[in-house]
């Protein structure tokens, strides 16, 4: 039996985890170096297709209707007037059992420890150093405790202090001078929106996404907002905690949003938006996943999704003894590439190329090419 370590019990390494249990050949543990999951109760994450369909392998589709929100179209409006610019049907991607979904956070990390045994996860366990034995990997972890493994899995997230041993701290990613904004708004200051819908506001340098989670009355928000920060801030993890800060932040979206919207935003968090530069190969035996992997800039909403398409193709890769750091790399710049073009598109501030950017997108969101090509190549595995 090959023992696989994997490092950090966040999405990806959890999705792993819970691949890896079935199969009597490995036997899977996860170092996570906080006490407990994180769960963030209330805040949002969407699910395109590609990743719903692998976890419904490990029965995502028990959980019921109630818990998660299935959208039927993308609104698009302009931000300034409040306009509709247009729709996707987002949908049309959908198969039977396999819907795009919307739903908190907390209960996707719930759903995913849930399928674990008490014994696959220890808390408490950050990784501190790894070294290269003749036939295993060695890991020495903050609480002073040793383990090795035949496989490593290092699936810390987009600060990944995996990835910086690995790579003698050479490929950090890095702040791409946006601030991501979430929190949660009551559907009743929307009277104009569609609630079967995910909507999304474009402004200049700014867009947000408003959309249910599930049945209650709360809509999820999230803005992401350009900020620059210079280096001493980008280095300070306590800023985005600390109050002066946040108010600061609070102040230039109210510039931004209308205030009756501002004023009923509650549970305000901000945090910064770091993306990758490059990719890493790592030794043999040794995998990154999810962020750890590549980070993306939030405007496709795939980190989440491309961590479990990403862990799935991992776990193949191992029982099959594919070459995982290829097949992945090309998908990720593919979907990096459109991340980024979404990101510009979102945030024109030239009034000219905005009135151009809504006929295009008008005339887009209704070819079947585009769609098949654009949204069907990420959506589709
Ligand atoms: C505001 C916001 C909104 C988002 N919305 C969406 C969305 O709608 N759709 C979408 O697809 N994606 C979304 N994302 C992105 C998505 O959350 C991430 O891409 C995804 O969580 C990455 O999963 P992961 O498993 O790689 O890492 P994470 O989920 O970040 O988990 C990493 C885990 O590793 C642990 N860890 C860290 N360091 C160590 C260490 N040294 N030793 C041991 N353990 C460690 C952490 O505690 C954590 O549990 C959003 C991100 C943000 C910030």
């Amino acid at each position: 039996m090959k023992s696989i370590a994997i490092i950090g019990a966040g999405i990806s390494g959890l999705y792993l985890a819970n691949l890896f249990k079935g199969n009597k050949d490995y036997k899977v543990t996860i170092y996570e170096k906080k006490n407990l999951t994180e769960s963030n109760e209330g805040y949002g994450i969407q699910l395109s297709v590609n990743s719903v369909e692998h976890l419904n392998k490990i029965g995502f589709d028990s959980l019921t209707e109630e818990e998660k929100f299935h959208p039927k179209k993308i609104d698009f409006y302009d931000l300034k007037n409040s306009k509709k610019i247009c729709d996707l049907e987002i949908s049309k991607f959908n198969l039977e059992n396999c819907k795009y979904t919307a739903l908190k956070r907390s209960k996707l990390l719930q759903f995913l420890i849930d399928g674990l045994g008490d014994e696959i996860i220890k808390y408490n366990y950050s990784i501190n150093q790894i070294e290269y034995g003749k036939d295993a990997t060695n890991l020495t972890f903050n609480n002073g405790d040793k383990k090795t493994c035949d496989y490593l899995i290092i699936s810390d997230g987009v600060f990944s202090k995996g990835r910086s041993l690995i790579s003698a701290n050479k490929s950090n990613a890095i702040y791409n001078n946006f601030i991501a904004i979430r929190g949660n708004i009551s559907k009743e200051n929307y009277q104009n929106i569609c609630d079967e819908n995910v909507s999304l506001f474009l402004g200049s340098d700014f867009h947000y996404v408003v959309y249910p989670l599930d049945k209650d009355e709360n809509f999820n928000f999230i803005g992401i907002l350009k900020y620059k920060l210079n280096s001493n801030e980008q280095k300070n993890h306590k800023l985005f905690d600390e109050n002066y800060f946040i108010k600061s932040i609070k102040n230039k979206l109210s510039q931004k949003i209308p205030l009756r919207i501002f004023e009923k935003i509650q549970n305000i968090k901000l945090f910064p938006v770091f993306v990758s530069k490059n990719f890493i190969k790592p030794p043999n035996n040794t995998f990154l996943v999810g962020d750890a992997f590549f980070a993306f800039p939030p405007s496709f909403a795939q980190g989440a999704s491309q961590s479990i398409e990403g862990a799935h193709e991992l776990y193949e890769s191992i029982l099959n003894n594919n070459n995982f750091f290829n097949m992945r790399t090309k998908r990720v710049k593919m979907i990096n590439r459109r991340s980024n073009f979404n990101q510009f598109a979102f945030h024109l501030s030239n009034p000219v190329m905005i009135f151009f950017r809504n006929i295009l997108m008008k005339y887009l969101v209704k070819n079947e090419n585009f769609l098949k090509s654009y949204l069907g190549k990420i959506y589709k595995n």
